[in-house]
Order: C-alpha cells, then sequence, then structure tokens
C-alpha cells in the first residue's frame, strides 16, 4: 500500500516517541496523550475510559486492581462508518514492564535508538511498535477509504502486563467490534492462543529477632518449601500438556517464575515477613479459580505457615478461531500486501484476547528481548504491519 510506504518515516518516528514516554504501570499518561492527540487529528472521535477497581475485584474475568486508577485511562477512538457493515476494533496496550539493570543495556532503555533496522528500547517490541502502527494503519482507513460501511475502532489500553483491567473495563464500556485485532510482536503471524497465567505471592513471617536467638531454620525456609511445592505442580502441569496446542509451541509451555524476592533490613535480624512474587501458567483444562485452589492446598501441605494471596492475572487460557471470515481477511490481507502465506502461532503467556469475545487475533511486527535487555523491533516489520492490518480493515469495513 504505497500511502503508507510513503510514511514509514513518520511511522518509526511516533514509534521512537512512544519509546521515550516511559509508560510504567501508574505512569500511562505522557505516552497515552502521544495516542489520542494523533488519533484526534487524524479525525477519530476520542475517548477515555475509566478502570472500574470495585467492578474489576468482583469479576472473576478481570485482573486484582494492581495501583489506584486516579488519572489513569484507557484512550478508545472511533471513526464511524456509513451503516450496515461490520465492525473492527484495533488495540494494543500502552503499559511497559519495569528495566532490571539498565546499565546492562547497550541501547539506553528509554532513548529510542534507531540504528541496524531496529528500534531499540523498553516496549519498542512489546508493543509500542505494533501499537503505532496499528495508529498510522487506522489513519490510512480513515483518510483514504471513505465509502466504508462499517465502524473502526482503536484502543490504547493500560496494565496489559499487570492484570488485563484497562482491555477489560474498554469491552465492558461496550467498544466491542465483529472482529478484533492485537498489535502484539507475533513476527507477522496469526497469533491465536496463549497460556492461562496466575500470579502467586508467598508471604513468611520471621521474628524479626537478633541472630543470636534464631537458627536452624527461619522464613526464608519456609518459602523454599512453598517454591518447590509450586515447582511440582509446574513440573505435573508440563507434563500432562502434551496433548494441549501450547506443546507445539514449546517442551515447557506453563512456566513458574519467581519474579521478585523482598525483604529483610539486616544479616544479623531475622526478617519480620520476607515475599515472594511468581507467575504461574497454564493450560485449557484448568481454570484460573483451579490453579489457585490447586497452589494453595499445595502450599498449605508443603509451608504451613506461608500466606498465599494472589495479584494482578486471574488469566484464562484462551485459544480464538484461526479460520472463518476474520482470519481469512487477515490471510488474505498477508497475501496480497505481502506476496507470502501467513502462518498461526500460539504464545506461551497470555495477552489481552483472552478478554475477547468472537473472532481475535494478534498480529504485529517481529520483536526481540521483550522484557529483557535491549528490547527491539525491527523497522521492516513495522511498515508491513501497517500494511497488512490496513487492508485488512479496509475489506473487513467494506
Ligand atoms: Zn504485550
Amino acid at each position: 500500500m504505497g500511502w503508507i510506504e510513503e510514511r514509514q518515516g513518520e511511522l518509526v518516528e511516533l514509534a521512537v516517541e512512544l519509546v521515550r514516554a516511559p509508560s510504567l504501570l501508574g505512569q500511562e499518561e505522557a505516552a497515552q496523550q502521544i495516542v489520542a492527540s494523533y488519533l484526534e487529528t487524524a479525525g477519530f472521535q476520542v475517548r477515555r475510559v475509566e478502570v472500574d477497581a470495585i467492578a474489576a475485584l468482583a469479576d472473576e474475568q478481570a485482573g486484582y486492581p494492581p495501583l489506584d486508577y486516579t488519572g489513569r485511562t484507557s484512550v478508545v477512538a472511533t471513526h464511524a462508518g456509513g451503516g450496515g457493515g461490520r465492525s473492527l476494533h484495533l488495540s494494543g496496550h500502552i503499559d511497559v514492564v519495569p528495566v532490571d539493570e539498565p546499565e546492562g543495556w547497550q541501547h539506553p532503555p528509554w532513548a529510542g535508538d534507531v540504528s541496524a533496522g531496529k528500534l531499540w528500547g523498553r516496549g519498542s517490541g512489546d508493543m509500542k511498535g505494533g501499537l503505532a502502527a496499528y495508529l498510522l494503519a487506522a489513519r490510512a482507513v480513515a483518510e483514504v477509504c471513505d465509502d466504508l460501511r462499517g465502524d473502526l475502532l482503536v484502543s490504547s489500553v493500560i496494565e496489559e502486563e499487570c492484570g488485563g483491567n484497562g482491555m477489560w473495563s474498554v469491552l465492558r464500556s461496550g467498544h466491542v467490534a465483529d472482529a478484533t485485532l492485537i498489535g502484539e510482536p507475533t513476527g507477522l503471524t496469526l497469533g491465536h492462543a496463549g497460556t492461562g497465567v496466575v500470579w502467586p505471592r508467598l508471604t513468611a513471617a520471621g521474628t524479626a529477632d537478633h541472630a543470636a536467638h534464631a537458627g536452624r531454620e527461619g522464613p526464608f525456609d519456609h518459602l523454599a518449601a512453598a517454591v518447590a511445592a509450586l515447582r511440582s505442580l509446574e513440573a505435573e502441569l508440563n507434563r500432562n500438556a502434551h496433548d494441549s496446542i501450547f506443546a507445539t509451541a514449546s517442551a515447557w509451555p506453563y512456566g513458574l517464575t519467581i519474579g521478585r524476592i523482598e525483604g529483610g533490613v539486616w544479616t544479623s535480624s531475622v526478617p519480620s515477613a520476607l515475599v515472594v512474587r511468581a507467575r504461574c501458567g497454564f493450560g485449557l483444562d484448568h481454570s484460573p479459580a483451579e490453579i489457585q485452589h490447586e497452589i494453595r492446598v499445595r502450599v498449605a501441605a508443603a509451608a504451613p505457615s506461608v500466606r498465599v494471596d494472589f495479584d494482578a492475572f486471574r488469566a484464562q487460557a484462551y485459544c480464538h478461531d484461526a479460520t472463518g471470515p476474520f482470519p481469512e481477511t487477515l490471510r488474505a490481507a498477508h497475501r496480497d500486501a505481502l506476496g507470502a502465506e501467513s502462518r498461526t502461532s500460539v504464545f506461551t503467556a497470555t495477552t489481552d484476547a483472552r478478554l475477547v469475545e468472537g473472532p481475535c487475533l494478534c498480529y504485529g511486527p517481529t520483536a526481540g528481548a521483550y522484557h529483557g535487555r535491549d528490547e527491539w523491533v525491527e523497522l521492516d516489520s513495522l511498515a508491513k504491519t501497517a500494511a497488512v492490518v490496513a487492508l485488512a480493515a479496509q475489506r473487513w469495513l467494506a
């Protein structure tokens, strides 16, 4: 699509600008303003959607609210069609995960360096590159195609990395469409499935005493026993994964990660408490509530003094249909824009796609090291994403 090619430089600039606005959890607004003003300029009607924390807490589909929602909203923009057509929702998340050891990066995480055909930085791949490509595609549809019947909806949501309440609140407020595309970095494949995820938080209390009066075991040992119990659950889940869709993607699709450990103030003092925060994956054969129950039972047996709570995610595994009118529209657009057949993919983690009812796929650029050091997105794949998505949108909304 020539219109997109001519604006490849603008697309990279937009992605750079988004990377330079560090939209960590709780600090999304500066980046959201970039998105909102872009869509306003493109002629969209732009709104903000707030999260109802009390309703989220009560709904098992939602996440546990991680923070106060004051001043933190998702951006929703609409471009109305002439009527009688199919609607489309293009979505991306604005939030990024924190940087561990920024001094270890060759390309500073918030600089938005462009070199070697890539944009570098936290969020470049996951997923500001894909979001920028979707924004350009949306603008192309709004500016170039003036005879469309279906409504185009664009959203930039918060908290995808921490429970999903941005997307949950956008959908709950009635911003739904006949098909949904999410610009996660799928390497130009049709991502249609993701695992379940819960985040257990394990707390072991200690005596807060002098080391002279301690010994034999302490809160760390109780936590170690609790983590060992989670590891045995992880091994069981993965041993039984062979006939699942996720086993085609990985030999160990349901990972347990101990992401954070906190506590203690002095080497010669027993801590008052130690806390371990973990991430636990699982498949379509379990609900989040079942896995939470299983975790509670196993930790209670292995380390009765360890308290179990849950944060952020109660994400069920999902598998959207990769066939049907909408996936075929995307496949044809991929074929016609790029001259190649597309593939499907499954992800051994979750995305906001789990919250969407009806046809929904992830489709986005080629990226690497997301959540890691020197995260990147390939520039060429940004323009390809924009071209394919614009073409698919034009045909779907026609
Ligand atoms: Zn993402």
